[in-house]
C-alpha cells in the first residue's frame, strides 16, 4: 500500500455491526463479558479500546512499524519512552529541542536519577565523545526545533546501534509523509499527534511507534500501567484528521518553500532557517531522508529588537499569533518567549535563538494570501 493510501485504509475497516464507514468513537469505560474473564479482548478501557487501537494500526503503517502505541499527549508519549530507562541511565539529546521536551528531562527526570546530556547532532564526533558507559538512549530531532537544523540520520542510528543505545527520533516536525526514521535504523519514533498528525489543531495526543517487539511489549505495559491514555473522541479526531495528511502536508511545503523564498529576498530580513535552501548546511541531507522540506521556517530581523518582532507578530492576520504547529492554519509564534521559553536564555542564545527570532508554521491557506500578509505586516515594522 502506497502512503497516500495507507492515510485512508491501514488498519482502518468498517464497522462489523453496521458496515459504517468511519471508525466508531467506542465511549465505553468497560465491556461486559459472558462469564469471568470470558470476553472479545476487551476487558476496561484503559487497557483497549477499538478506537485507539484503529488508531494505532493506522500510525504503525505510517511509519512503517510494527506497533504503534497512543497517549494523552506527545509529552506522555515522551514520558513513557523515558520510563524505559531507570536511575543512573543517562540520555544524550540533540541540543536545539522542543521546549517542553527539554523541561521533561531537566526538570522532572533529572530528580530521579535521569540525567540529559545535550549535544549538536550536526557533529557526529561529538555526539560519539558524549556517548559514556550510562547512556542508554538518544533523543532526536530533525529538523529541529525552532532553528531547522537538520541531522543525519542514517549516521546517527549508526553510532546509536554500534554503541548499543535506543535511538528515539521525535518525528513531529517532519510527520511521517516526509521522513520515516524507523526505515533509516531508528529503534523509536515519537509523535506529538496533537500537530501535523491530527491537522486541525483540536486534539491533544501523542504516539510512539516501533518495530521492536520487546520494547513495544513494555511500552504497552507502560501504556497501561501508568495510564496515560488518550480519549475515543480525541483517537477518532486524529484518525479523521490522519486521512488528508499527505495532500495537507503536500500543500503547506508548497507554500512554505514560496514563503522562505518570498522572506529571504525582503530588505528587512536578515536571516531565514529554512532547510529547502540550497545552501543550508545539511540541504543534502534532508533532500535524501526527507520527501520535502517541512513547512516550518524561522526568520530573524535586520533590527532585531524583542519589540519589532513583536510588532511583526501582531500586525499579520492570516497568520495568527499562537503556539503549535502543522494544523490547517498558519501560525506565527516568538520561541524565545512561547514554546523555548523554558530554555534559559544564554543556552538558547548558543544555538542561535535570539530575541527577536520568529518562527512559523506555514498552513495551507491560498499562498498569495499569506504572501500578502507578511508583506503588510513588514511594511508596518522597523
Ligand atoms: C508539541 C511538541 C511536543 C509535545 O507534544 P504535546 O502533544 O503538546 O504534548 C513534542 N515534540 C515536538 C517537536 C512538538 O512540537
Amino acid at each position: 500500500m502506497k502512503f497516500g493510501t495507507k492515510t485512508i485504509h491501514a488498519g482502518i475497516t468498517p464497522d462489523p455491526s453496521t458496515g459504517a464507514i468511519m471508525t466508531p468513537i467506542f465511549q465505553t469505560s468497560t465491556y461486559v463479558q459472558s462469564s469471568p474473564g470470558e470476553h472479545k479482548g476487551y476487558a476496561y478501557g484503559r487497557t483497549k479500546n477499538p478506537t485507539r487501537d484503529a488508531l494505532e494500526k493506522n500510525l504503525a503503517a505510517l511509519e512503517n512499524g510494527k506497533h504503534a502505541i497512543c497517549f494523552s499527549s506527545g509529552l506522555a508519549a515522551m514520558d513513557a519512552i523515558i520510563k524505559l530507562l531507570k536511575s543512573g541511565d543517562e540520555i544524550v539529546a540533540v541540543n536545539d529541542l522542543y521546549g517542553g521536551s527539554y523541561r521533561q528531562m531537566v526538570s522532572v527526570y533529572a530528580q530521579f536519577g535521569i540525567k540529559t546530556k545535550f549535544v549538536d547532532m550536526a557533529d557526529l564526533t561529538a555526539l560519539e565523545n558524549a556517548i559514556g558507559p550510562d547512556t542508554k538512549m538518544l533523543w532526536i530531532e530533525t529538523p529541529t526545533n525552532p532553528m531547522l537544523k537538520i541531522v543525519d540520520l542514517q549516521a546517527i542510528n549508526k553510532i546509536a546501534n554500534a554503541k548499543g543505545v535506543i535511538s528515539v527520533v521525535d518525528n513531529t516536525f517532519a510527520s511521517p509523509y516526509l521522513q520515516n526514521p524507523l526505515d533509516l535504523g531508528a529503534d523509536i519514533v515519537m509523535h506529538s499527534a496533537t500537530k501535523y498528525l491530527n491537522g486541525h489543531s483540536d486534539v491533544i495526543l501523542g504516539a510512539v511507534i516501533t518495530s521492536d517487539d520487546d520494547l513495544a511489549k513494555k511500552l504497552f505495559f507502560i501504556q497501561n500501567a501508568v495510564g496515560a491514555i488518550p480519549g475515543p473522541q480525541d483517537c477518532f479526531l486524529t484518525i479523521r484528521g490522519i486521512k488528508t495528511l499527505h495532500v495537507r502536508v503536500q500543500r503547506a511545503c508548497e507554500n512554505a518553500s514560496e514563503i522562505a523564498a518570498y522572506l529571504r529576498a525582503h530588505p528587512k530580513v536578515s536571516k531565514v532557517y529554512y532547510p529547502g535552501f540550497e545552501d543550508h548546511p545539511n540541504h543534502s541531507i534532508a533532500k535524501a531522508q526527507m520527501r520535502d522540506f517541512g513547512a516550518m521556517i524561522s526568520f530573524d530581523l535586520h533590527n532585531n529588537s524583542q519589540e519589532n518582532a513583536y510588532a511583526l507578530m501582531s500586525a499579520t492576520h492570516y497568520f495568527s499569533l499562537a503556539e503549535s504547529l502543522g494544523g490547517v492554519e498558519s501560525l506565527i509564534g516568538h520561541p524565545a518567549s512561547m514554546t523555548h521559553a523554558s530554555i534559559p536564555r544564554e543556552d538558547r542564545l548558543k544555538v542561535g535563538l535570539t530575541d527577536s527570532l520568529i518562527r512559523m508554521s506555514v498552513g495551507i491557506e491560498d499562498v498569495e494570501d499569506l504572501k500578502n500578509d507578511l508583506e503588510g505586516a513588514l511594511r508596518k515594522i522597523d
